[in-house]
């Protein structure tokens, strides 16, 4: 698949936010589309292993009864509960060798953001990485939050717009205006820069 995986350079890492069967089609949360980003996602993987760029995915990993659940007074139904189904990655993803980054399992509150006191940005510089490339899910939730802290943390960061989809098509469209306000750059996955 032609594309922009072709400028994936020596100081970038990919990161695919919560890619993982709740936020999927039959899953307890499931995002719109989700499935659909999939195979472009597994081209980037493809294409950052064959250049030996590092690549980084997150999880939602939740107690039983955590605090974001809305039997707990949260905002969301129960998901990604820690070693259930739901909790692992949706089985067309095809991950080489891959760090993964777990997130969500306090019991005081909830973590968005994959920078989220998960020491993230430490490996990140630990692995010389300067430039992340971001899909996942959901673009207005967890991958907004993720990119916002990685500029924040000095991170340049690179959305890929075909490679996450919205809880919420509205929220969508807000968190993307926000995150080019930021300095983040939206790429569309074959023109090219989309907005800076
Ligand atoms: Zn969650």
């Amino acid at each position: 698949m032609a594309g922009q995986h072709e400028k994936l350079q020596k100081g970038d890492g990919l990161l695919l936010v919560d890619v993982q069967r709740d936020f999927c089609a039959g899953g307890k949360l499931a995002v719109e589309g989700a499935d659909e980003i999939v195979p472009l996602l597994n081209s980037w993987i493809e294409a950052a292993a064959a250049k030996g760029i590092p690549v980084y995915a997150s999880r939602d990993w939740h107690p039983l009864r955590h605090p974001s659940f809305q039997p707990q007074g949260g905002k969301w139904p129960p998901h990604c509960i820690a070693d259930s189904d739901g909790a692992r990655f949706h089985p067309g993803l095809r991950l080489p060798e891959w760090l993964a980054i777990t997130k969500g399992v306090r019991f005081d509150q909830d973590q968005y953001s994959v920078f989220d006191q998960t020491g993230f940005a430490v490996q990140l510089l630990r692995d010389g990485v300067k430039r992340l490339w971001v899909g996942g899910l959901a673009l207005d939730v967890c991958v907004f939050a993720s990119v916002m802290d990685g500029l924040q943390a000095g991170f340049a960061m690179q959305l890929i717009r075909q490679a996450t989809r919205p809880v919420s098509r509205k929220d969508g469209d807000e968190a993307l205006r926000m995150m080019a306000r930021a300095g983040a750059v939206i790429i569309d996955h074959s023109q090219g820069v989309e907005q800076k």
